[in-house]
């Protein structure tokens, strides 16, 4: 089974979550399924912060990017590619596009310092990014 979260109001771009509608569900699916979403978000934003912290970047303070902000990314446009980020739901489990990418590399991801990108760019850029640090020896 496969299905993809779509907004009803897409075409206004607007990103109240409360407006989402999941085709085929009933309300108490929606629910549900929103409660998944979340906790797939909750995840993601607890990855970061061991990634941050791995990393020495400060994570404290209450900016940091959170399930809510994640939420809203839903929908939107990658900021690199303008490809649409999107939620798939497939046998129950949640997949994803989004991902937060950092505008100064130096700094966490706090809201501030966190635009939308799909994992495609993610991944393309932390490649790119690997390779210089490859080519000036900071890596291996
Ligand atoms: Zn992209």
């Amino acid at each position: 089974m496969y299905q993809r979260i779509v907004f009803l109001t897409a075409l206004t771009r607007n990103t109240d979550f409360n407006k989402v509608k999941f085709f085929k569900y009933n309300e108490g699916e929606e629910n549900k399924s929103r409660k998944i979403v979340e906790q797939y978000f909750e995840r993601k934003v607890f990855n970061y912060i061991e990634q941050d912290k791995k990393a020495g970047r400060d994570v404290e303070g209450n900016e940091y990017v959170d399930v809510d902000f994640l939420m809203k990314l839903i929908n939107t446009q990658c900021q690199n590619s303008n490809e649409l980020l999107t939620i798939d739901f497939e046998d129950g489990r949640v997949s994803s596009n989004i991902t937060c990418q950092r505008v100064n590399c130096g700094e966490a991801r706090v809201k501030d310092n966190c635009i939308g990108y799909c994992k495609n760019c993610n991944c393309a850029l932390s490649d790119k990014i690997k390779s210089i640090k490859r080519q000036k020896g900071i890596i291996r």
